[in-house]
């Protein structure tokens, strides 16, 4: 969105506050995203109204410009669509047994999503949870879903062949009343459409549970139909919340801001993957940045940041030509290192420093190591660490015991500057526009 709303915004850069006609023009751009991002088209329109009421008008403040406000007010709009009441990770799974009833269409995720939450509720809420497969179409449904209990520790209802939905339900019920679950979870049967069988299954197993969550599985990746789904299973069963799956795809989320429209109902979780702990709380500004493509703004604020260490980069990379390196340069390269999460990033750019940079590593020249180094320079006075020439016996002592280590830690520091100025120094003396001048670029 925000590479498409670039040209506008331009515009709106130039002037002060937010005229109608840029708030049409951003909102016209904004309607496309949130069609790309396959919210539905009544629900973008929507959506689009509310935001330019909002938008129109409004002061722009000082610091940002209008293409900025219209951002963060179109994105805060997001948000406040998007988010539900209370924390989404809360169940109602009080009075034992409580049931939990899954239902969606076929392939949207609810084996999966039910074995996920089902691990969650273990784990995290100590629940002994009970699953049962109420899939008697498909031929392996049920086993599928007792082989993922056993993967992740969790009771499946025993399977009894020629049963329907409604009598498994019955036999989950009393089972799980029997054996002192707390939570009993039933994973419907799908079809690839909705339909008035999987609709009077779904009811009629629902009147037999009385489930205190129903929660609607949609695949993330499916946009527009998602609405259609979601309302008509709200109409029919009434469903307590939702959750999206393969939200780890490319798919925009569009489905969540849809649902939220049109149901009202809370997005819970989301799926992140395939593997039984990819389940995620939903959080409601993440979606919002990937419908929008925040994406985009995330990257440009790191360029900006990577722009500011080039300059520091050159910075030093001018003291380094006349064989200055300090103290406080070493400092720096270890504070960048541990910023980067690697000796060899640094290091391993610049020429000659390859070998150092292995040798480096081979010492377990790790965070831990890095930060203690840091420590010692921090010892340091200012005068030290801009000559530390000027570091003999008493001096070493008494910079260790600041830092609350070894002389033989320092002399070990202070050769490794010694080291890397002597390279710098030879690396100067290439001239200008020389290796290290290429190798900072
Ligand atoms: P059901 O027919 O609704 O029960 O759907 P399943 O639970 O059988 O899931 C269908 C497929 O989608 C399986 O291959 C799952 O592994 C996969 N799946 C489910 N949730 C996710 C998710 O969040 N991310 C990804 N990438 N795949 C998922
Ligand atoms: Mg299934």
């Amino acid at each position: 969105l925000s590479d498409r709303l670039g040209g506008v915004f331009d515009r709106l850069t130039k002037q002060g506050a937010l005229t109608e006609d840029d708030v049409t023009a951003a909102m016209r751009e904004v309607r496309v995203a949130l069609l790309e991002a396959d919210v539905s088209l009544s629900v973008a329109r929507n959506f689009v109204k509310a935001v330019t009421q909002k938008a129109t008008g409004s002061a722009v403040t000082k610091s940002i410009t209008p293409g900025q406000q219209v951002v963060k007010i179109v994105h805060d709009e997001l948000i406040k669509v998007l988010q539900g009441e209370g924390a989404p990770d809360q169940l109602r799974i009080d009075n034992p047994p409580a049931p939990i009833l899954m239902v969606g269409l076929q392939g949207s995720g609810k084996t999966t999503t039910t074995a996920k939450l089902a691990k969650r509720l273990k784990d995290r809420e100590k629940k002994r949870v009970l699953m049962a497969s109420l899939d008697t179409n498909r031929p392996a449904a049920m086993e599928q879903l007792a082989i993922l209990g056993q993967q992740v520790g969790v009771d499946t209802l025993p399977i009894v062949p020629g049963e329907n939905a409604v009598q498994i339900a019955k036999r989950a019920k009393q089972q799980a009343t029997l054996g002192g679950y707390d939570v009993y979870m039933l994973d419907t049967a799908g079809r690839l459409h909705i339909d008035e069988v999987l609709m009077d299954e779904v009811q009629a197993v629902r009147d037999v549970a009385n489930p205190r969550e129903t929660l609607l599985v949609v695949d993330g990746l499916t946009g527009q139909d998602a609405v259609n789904v979601a309302s008509e299973f709200d109409e029919k069963v009434g469903v307590s919340g939702v959750v999206l799956t393969r939200m780890d795809g490319d798919g925009r989320g569009g489905a969540a801001l849809s649902m939220r429209a049109v149901t009202g109902k809370p997005i819970r979780f989301v799926g992140v993957g395939e593997k039984m702990d990819a389940i995620e709380v939903f959080d409601a500004s993440r979606v919002a940045g990937r419908i929008l493509g925040m994406g985009d703004i995330v990257a440009l604020v790191e360029k900006a940041q990577e722009v500011l260490e080039v300059e520091q980069a050159e910075r030093m990379m001018k003291r380094f030509q006349k064989g200055m390196f300090n103290m406080n340069d070493l400092r720096n390269q270890l504070e960048q290192m541990l910023k980067m999460g690697g000796m060899q990033s640094i290091m391993g750019m610049m020429p000659g420093m390859g070998k150092m940079a292995k040798q480096a590593e081979a010492a377990g020249f790790d965070d831990k190591a890095i930060k203690r180094q840091i420590a010692l320079i921090n010892s340091m006075t200012k005068k030290e660490r801009a000559n530390p020439d000027l570091l003999q016996a008493s001096r070493k002592k008494r910079i260790a015991a600041g830092a609350g280590m070894e002389v033989s830690e320092l002399n070990k520091l202070l050769k490794m500057q010694k080291q890397m100025a002597d390279t710098m120094k030879k690396l100067g003396k290439m001239g200008k526009g020389g290796m290290l001048k290429q190798a900072m670029r």
